[in-house]
């Protein structure tokens, strides 16, 4: 099943990595260092030193952004359809991909790129939330126009977007 945007864009995913229970606080993850504290995560290189210095009173774990990226599980796929993209074109599309990444990820440290890659004509973006595939989809349309379309994996797993130029597909 397939919708325009509007529709989906405020849908919300279980994120079943999300759970807060499963970290103490403080949680350091061993993997990026990201700090969890007072119910946030975040990257702080001072508080990051003071807490190694007394590693007995800090619990070690994953972050929910290592998880899914170990795991393999992206609460986001986004698929750039290639077709009529020229090869620079192409290039300053990867770019903004990663300048929005970039920018998304100061303002949530467990917004991540797991893995890009190309695959039968398209230029694949999996991420660890739907929030970054959104956001990336949304500004490679405002750069290179197109159409966006979304839907849900079965179980409602991942959101997945296509962006492409060719509106009669
Ligand atoms: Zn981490």
């Amino acid at each position: 099943m397939k919708r325009r945007m509007d529709e989906m864009y405020d849908m919300k995913l279980k994120d079943p990595y999300m759970d807060r229970n499963i970290y103490k606080d403080p949680t350091i993850c061993p993997t990026c260092k990201l700090i969890y504290h007072n119910k946030r995560w975040f990257w702080d290189e001072k508080l990051y030193d003071e807490l190694m210095s007394k590693k007995s009173e800090v619990n070690f774990k994953e972050c929910p952004a290592c998880r899914k990226i170990s795991d393999h599980y992206p609460l986001g796929v986004v698929y750039f359809d290639k077709d009529g993209l020229r090869p620079d074109e192409f290039e300053n599309l990867k770019r903004r991909i990663a300048n929005e990444a970039e920018y998304e990820i100061k303002r949530n440290p467990l917004a991540r790129i797991i893995k890009e890659y190309e695959q039968d004509g398209y230029y694949v973006v999996e991420t660890t939330t739907e929030t970054l595939a959104k956001k990336i989809a949304k500004a490679v349309q405002k750069t290179f126009h197109g159409d966006l379309e979304f839907s849900f994996s079965d179980g409602h797993k991942f959101l997945r977007i296509e962006w492409s130029r060719n509106s009669e597909k």
